[in-house]
């Protein structure tokens, strides 16, 4: 039999905490508990499939846990608890490295849908080939891309982005995430470079570029490749 994924629970609220146990054990995942900073520092040493990280805890932020693993090259997802309900601080998860995040109060079926779409997503491999995401697709060695089956041409970095964003469906990008994967740590753009790529993308993939169903704007923090399923 499979080993179920293994999730570390970061919370030191002991009401949350119980919540979020019953919930991902009765979906099936083994769970760890870590109560502090310190503890999480330490179980986080461990292999898991997902790291649940609350940000406020007692003995520090769980921000500096984020940016402890990335610094150390941990690749594992994670995904972010948090109580601080402004666009900033999401933008500031999400740059720190993390793969996504809740805002508290949170409704426990949502939070169980996120999780399991990161260890989908996770288990992805991406080829280099082609991607296809409900009527969009992209071949990365021919470098075409289309809607059904009409091609549309790109410019290089317009293909460049959406290869990008196609690659990492449902996940939330900010647009300094973006600049750097897109254009590389070298390019001295700024933010409004990426909002008028995307602007242009849509222009030529959407139905109706005022009404994006493909490429989501997500608030205050950036772009999203919409899931297939979710591609209404
Ligand atoms: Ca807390």
């Amino acid at each position: 039999m499979p080993k179920e994924p293994r999730i570390l629970v970061v919370e030191d609220d002991i009401r949350i905490r119980r919540e979020l146990l019953d919930a991902l054990r009765s979906t099936g995942f083994e769970v760890d508990v870590a109560v502090s900073y310190r503890d999480a520092l330490i179980s986080s040493e461990r292999e898991y499939a997902l790291i649940l990280l609350d940000l406020g805890l007692p003995d520090g932020d769980g921000l500096d846990l984020v940016r402890h693993l990335r610094g150390n090259g941990r690749g594992v997802p994670i995904l972010i608890l948090t109580a601080r309900d402004t666009p900033d601080s999401r933008v500031r998860g999400l740059d720190a490295g993390a793969d996504d995040y809740v805002v508290k109060p949170f409704h426990m079926p949502e939070l169980v849908a996120r999780v399991k779409s990161i260890l989908r997503r996770s288990g992805r491999v991406v080829g280099q080939g082609m991607v296809q995401l409900d009527r969009l697709w992209i071949d990365a060695e021919a470098r075409k891309a289309g809607k059904d089956e009409a091609e549309v041409t790109l410019k290089p970095r317009e293909f460049d982005l959406l290869l990008f964003l196609m690659q990492h469906p449902g996940r939330t990008w900010t647009r300094d995430q973006l600049l750097d994967r897109v254009w590389g740590a070298g390019f001295t753009g700024d933010a409004r470079t990426v909002d008028l790529h995307v602007r242009r993308l849509r222009a030529k993939i959407e139905d109706d570029s005022s009404d994006p169903r493909f490429i989501e704007t997500v608030w205050g923090v950036g772009y999203r490749m919409a899931e297939p399923q979710q591609v209404r």
